[in-house]
């Protein structure tokens, strides 16, 4: 018997505008558990503004709006992530976002990776330390840094700084890891090292990931979704990427 899929996010009748510009009208979509959703569309369409819903980064700014519902299944329960009862700091360690320029903090390799590990609290030194290692491994960074922790992030390469970025997410182990196009800043051999990391990682993660490169989502995603007009143009499937199969 197939195992059944289970929904990851939910996401109903969203509405959502910056002071005088409606980006959201209407929309309805179901992202599912452990699978690498790839949101394609023309510039301009919505696509990060989605993202920054799902972790509720949009809410300090000013003017902007949203109606409608996100659910999003965390800790096995299912989570309104706007209820008043929603707790932001967790929310986004579950749900975390890596930026399309890498923003590394200015200080060393180690401090910006354990950064949000000691900000969530409740783990010794020594957790911490084996956290940042486990973490690096899994961003496939630890043979390139290991003998250079203390140095500077900013003295890595675009491709090592992004992939720092997505250490510093997964050190806090999130349930779902938001891309908002994670290598259009970066060569493609850096950009091939991007993809097979996320490969790697959605075993444990629901990966949704901002893409402008269609040759590219077939090679990743797994899924993906058109945003247009405000709501989901179309959606599917997409059979075994490529890159999947080396
Ligand atoms: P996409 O990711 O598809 O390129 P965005 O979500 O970045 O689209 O933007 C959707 C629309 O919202 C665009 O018209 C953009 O100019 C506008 N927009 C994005 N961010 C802001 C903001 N912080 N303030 C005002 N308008 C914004």
């Amino acid at each position: 018997m197939l195992a059944q899929t289970s929904i990851k996010i939910k996401v109903r009748n969203l509405f959502f505008s910056y002071a005088e510009t409606a980006v959201l009208k209407d929309l309805t979509v179901d992202i599912l558990d452990r699978s690498i959703t790839a949101v394609v569309g023309p510039s301009g369409r919505g696509k990060s503004t989605l993202l920054s819903i799902f972790n509720r980064l949009w809410e300090d700014i000013p003017g902007a709006r949203m109606k409608g519902s996100v659910h999003i299944h965390l800790d096995g329960t299912d989570r309104d992530i706007y209820h008043p009862a929603c707790s932001l700091p967790d929310l986004r360690r579950k749900v975390g976002l890596v930026f399309q320029i890498p923003n590394p903090l200015p200080m060393s390799i180690y401090k910006n990776v354990a950064f949000p590990r000691k900000l969530a609290g409740g783990s010794s030194k020594q957790q911490v330390m084996d956290a940042v290692e486990t973490a690096l491994k899994q961003a496939f960074l630890w043979e390139d840094v290991k003998d250079r922790l203390r140095e500077d992030a900013r003295s890595l390469s675009g491709g090592q700084q992004q992939r720092l970025c997505m250490a510093r997410a997964l050190v806090v182990n999130p349930e779902v890891l938001l891309l908002d196009e994670p290598t259009s800043s970066l060569d493609a051999e850096a950009t091939e090292i991007i993809e097979q990391l996320i490969l790697s990682l959605k075993e444990n993660c629901t990966i949704v990931m901002v893409s402008h490169d269609m040759a590219q989502v077939k090679r990743v995603a797994e899924r993906w979704l058109e945003l247009s007009e405000g709501k989901m143009m179309a959606n599917g499937r997409i059979s075994a990427p490529a890159c999947r199969a080396r």
